[in-house]
Parts: C-alpha cells; sequence; structure tokens
C-alpha cells in the first residue's frame, strides 16, 4: 500500500523563523478553511516572511469527495490520530497528518460545523499541562480574534491538537458557522486570524487590530469541548430549533423540540445550562443521541472550575 501523502502547499520565507501548519477540511464537509487557505497561500509575501508555512486546505481529501465528514470507511479524522501508515484511508490520512503536525513549530486547524451543525465563531485551544505551552495557545487563540476563546479539556483523544499536544507544538483550532455552506465572512475572517497569528508569532510585520474577543471561557472539566455529546436528541425526527446561534439562553429554556413525521409527539430539549448558544443543529432530520447543540457556560467565564 503506498504511503499517502496530502496535497500541500509550502512557502519559505527569506528570513528564518518558525514553522507554521495551517490545515483545514479534516472533516470533507467544512469549507471555509478550505477557500481561506488557498487565499493565503497566494497572498502570503515571501519576502515578508519569516520561517515557513505549510498550508493544506484539504487533509481529508476522501471525505472532501464524498462531501461528507467523514470517508468512506466512516472513521472520524478527528477521533483516529495518530492513525498508521499500513491502515484504512482514515488512518492513513491521520498518519500523515500527524507527521506534519509533529514537524511544525507552531499549528492552526480550521474546522467549521459542517453540513449538519453552525457553530459561533471561536477560537480554541487545549488546556495544556505544560504552562508554557498554554500560554503560546492563550495568545495565538486571542490573536486568531473570533468572538469566542475556548480553552477545553486537554485529554481527549484522536485529535490534530492531540498530536500537537503530545509533541509539544502550541496549537489552536477554530470554528465558524457551517451547514454545509462556505460563508464568505468566515474565509475573511479565516484569512485575516491566520494571518494576526502569524504577526502575533513575529513571522509577519504589522498591527493587530482592536480586539473582537468578548467571552474567554476555560473550562477544564472533562469532555468539554466535544460538541458532539451535548444535548442529545432524545428521539428519532424532525428537529426545530427555538433559539438562535449566538443568543443567551437560560437554564431549562428550551432549545428545540424533536417530532414524529406528523408532528403529534413533540420530544422537548431544553437547555441544560445558562450561556451563549454556541453550536447548533441546522440540518432537520435528527436520529435519537445526535447533538443538538451546545451552550458556552457563562459560570466559567470569570475563572475555570475546579482551577
Ligand atoms: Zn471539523
Amino acid at each position: 500500500m503506498s504511503e499517502l501523502k496530502l496535497a500541500a502547499r509550502q512557502i519559505a520565507g527569506d528570513s528564518p523563523g518558525p514553522r507554521l501548519l495551517i490545515t483545514g477540511g479534516v472533516h470533507g464537509d467544512e469549507f471555509e478553511a478550505m477557500a481561506a487557505i488557498r487565499q493565503l497561500a497566494r497572498q502570503v509575501d515571501c519576502r515578508a516572511l519569516r520561517g515557513g508555512l505549510t498550508l493544506v486546505p484539504v487533509v481529508n481529501e476522501a471525505a472532501f469527495l464524498r462531501g461528507q465528514r467523514s470517508a468512506d470507511d466512516q472513521l472520524d479524522l478527528a477521533r483516529t490520530c495518530p492513525g498508521r501508515a499500513d491502515g484504512t484511508v482514515t488512518e492513513r490520512t491521520a498518519h500523515a497528518l500527524s507527521e506534519l503536525i509533529r514537524a511544525a513549530d507552531y499549528y492552526i486547524d480550521l474546522h467549521s460545523g459542517g453540513t449538519i451543525m453552525s457553530v459561533w465563531p471561536l477560537a480554541g485551544y487545549t488546556l495544556h499541562p505544560d504552562p508554557d505551552v498554554l500560554a503560546v495557545q492563550r495568545r495565538m487563540a486571542r490573536a486568531f480574534n473570533l468572538p469566542v476563546v475556548w480553552g477545553t479539556d486537554p485529554s481527549l483523544p484522536g485529535r490534530s491538537l492531540s498530536v500537537a499536544r503530545d509533541a509539544r507544538v502550541p496549537a489552536i483550532y477554530a470554528e465558524y458557522l457551517g451547514s454545509g455552506l462556505c460563508s464568505a465572512a468566515g474565509v475573511a475572517a479565516y484569512v485575516q486570524g491566520c494571518q494576526h497569528v502569524m504577526v502575533e508569532l513575529n513571522m509577519l510585520d504589522g498591527e493587530l487590530p482592536a480586539s473582537q474577543v468578548r467571552h474567554v471561557v476555560e473550562d477544564r472539566r472533562e469532555s468539554s469541548g466535544h460538541m458532539q455529546v451535548c444535548h442529545p436528541a432524545p428521539r428519532t425526527g424532525f428537529f426545530e430549533p427555538a433559539a438562535n446561534l449566538g443568543d443567551r439562553i437560560e437554564c431549562g429554556q428550551l432549545l428545540g423540540t424533536v417530532s414524529d413525521v406528523l408532528g403529534d409527539e413533540v420530544a422537548e430539549v431544553r437547555a441544560s445550562s445558562s450561556g451563549l448558544v454556541l453550536a447548533l443543529r441546522t440540518f432537520s432530520r435528527v436520529m435519537a443521541g445526535d447533538s443538538l447543540g451546545v451552550v458556552l457556560e457563562d459560570a466559567a467565564a470569570d475563572g475555570p472550575p475546579g482551577g
């Protein structure tokens, strides 16, 4: 079996500096990052760049060509890292991605809500046990300059950021809407966010703009940041949201309903905490257990619970 190589663009700066890896399309149905990274490849001037860039617009090409989150082996690439060189297509993709991450000095992984979800714009990172790595990740996430900065459980396995964590490569990820669209605002925000991180890391000259960050939350609870398990659908059926993405919601307030096809049997789903609606299902057909939304708890805003 031949080794899988990711389609990457390398840009070597005229001056020495760190190596930054930027990836999109870890999930095949998340499109803003793919467009943004191609745009970055055209825009970054090697005469102004200190260090080097490795740009991978579409990590998971097999999933992208299916128009789905995952390739036809049904493995989620963000649960499969570090993968293996002689495995299924997703395992081999995970292996190739992990090699690139370990070769980098810094890493940005760009996502979105995919076909079925929409996510309020955020930059996130793991609450890395090494304070030096964590401090750099906080700086990168703030410089990326989206409304929400979210630090979460560092122990989640299988992700690109898990590989970065183990290799002590400072890393952030970002989310920007989704629903199977390619938001022009999201593409622009991703291009600018990456450029701002490069300024923050002294790879480019420039000024950082006024901060757009409105919420900084660090949540040390187990599985925080795992969006696929929040507010599970109580039944299979038709989901209708009762809240809007980015709205404030109170604990116990209706997040949405799931009904049978005639609408005779309606199951309510209520917010399990108060806060900002950070992610919301936008694809109406749901299976029992699918996540319907994520609430970013205010309680954690002034300091991480449990220290
Ligand atoms: Zn994703």
